[in-house]
C-alpha cells in the first residue's frame, strides 16, 4: 500500500514537471493538492509523511472523521466540495485553511458572519462552472466578477483566486476551453483592481487533465485517483515495474 502511494506520487510529480517544462513554467508555480475523498486517514498519512503537505476533502463528515488521526501530522487542509450553510460551523472547527468552493453570495455571507463571531479569517477561492453542465457546482462565468466584487466586501474572507472542475471529456480541446475561460476571468478580475482581492491562484486540473490545466496556467492541481487509486491507474510505467 505504501509503495503504491509513493510510486504514484512519483509519477504525478513527474507529470507535473513535464507539463511545466512543456509550458515553459517553473515547477514551483504549481502545487499538488491531494483530493482525499473516501481515502482513509492511514493512507493519507503515508502521503503526508512523504513530502506532501496539501490535502482537501469534499464532505464535512469526512473532514470530521479523519481530523483526530491527521491533526498531529503537519499539513494544510482545503475544502473543495459543495458546502451547505448549516455545515459552516464545522469547517471552522476542523482547521480548514481555504474554502475553494465559494459559489454563491449567501454562502460567503454566512461564512463571514461565523468568522466574525469567532474572530477569524479564511482564504477562499471562487468556484466557477466553466463547463456549462447543470450537474456541476460553481457560479456561471457571466456572474463571476459580480460575485467576486460582493465577496470582496466581506473582510474576513481573503479571496486568493478561482477554482473550476473542467469538462469530463476525452476531447482535450473542449477541456482546455474550460481552463482558458477560468484564466481569462482571472485576467479580467486583475484588471479591475478590486480591493481585498488577490488573484494568484487558479485551482484547476485533476488526475486526467492536469497537463492541459498546467499549460493554461493552473497553480493548484487537485489529484485523487492517480495517487490513491493505484490499481486502476492505466500507466504503462506502472505495469512495466510490476513485471520487474
Ligand atoms: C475528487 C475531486 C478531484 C480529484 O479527482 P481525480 O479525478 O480523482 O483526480 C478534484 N477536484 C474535486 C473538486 C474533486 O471532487
Amino acid at each position: 500500500m505504501k509503495d503504491d502511494i509513493l510510486h504514484n506520487l512519483e509519477i504525478i510529480n513527474q507529470r507535473i514537471k513535464n507539463a511545466c517544462k512543456k509550458a515553459g513554467r517553473n515547477v514551483d508555480e504549481v502545487k499538488l493538492l491531494l483530493a482525499t475523498k473516501t481515502i482513509s486517514a492511514e493512507r493519507i498519512k503515508i502521503a503526508l509523511e512523504n513530502g506532501q503537505t496539501l490535502i482537501a476533502e469534499n464532505k464535512v463528515q469526512e473532514l470530521k472523521e479523519k481530523y483526530a488521526d491527521l491533526k498531529d501530522t503537519r499539513h494544510e487542509n482545503h475544502f473543495i466540495g459543495h458546502l451547505q450553510t448549516n455545515k459552516i460551523k464545522d469547517i471552522l472547527k476542523y482547521d480548514v485553511n481555504c474554502v475553494q468552493s465559494i459559489d454563491r453570495f449567501d454562502l460567503a455571507e454566512k461564512l463571514h458572519q461565523r468568522l466574525l463571531l469567532e474572530g477569524k479569517t479564511m482564504n477562499v477561492l471562487i468556484q466557477v462552472n466553466t463547463s456549462n453542465e447543470e450537474s456541476k457546482f460553481g457560479i456561471h462565468p457571466d456572474f463571476t466578477i459580480d460575485l467576486v466584487k460582493k465577496v470582496a466586501e466581506l473582510d474576513t474572507l481573503k479571496i486568493k483566486g478561482l477554482m473550476t472542475i473542467g469538462l469530463f471529456s476525452a476531447e482535450t480541446e473542449k477541456v482546455r476551453a474550460c481552463f482558458k475561460l477560468l484564466k481569462n476571468l482571472q485576467q479580467e478580475i486583475i484588471l479591475q483592481n478590486i480591493p481585498n482581492v488577490e488573484m494568484n491562484e487558479l485551482s484547476m486540473g485533476m488526475s486526467g487533465d492536469l497537463e492541459t490545466a498546467i499549460e493554461e496556467g493552473s497553480t493548484i492541481v487537485r489529484v485523487g485517483t492517480a495517487v490513491f487509486g493505484a490499481r486502476i491507474y492505466p500507466d504503462s510505467y506502472y505495469w512495466d515495474e510490476e513485471k520487474n
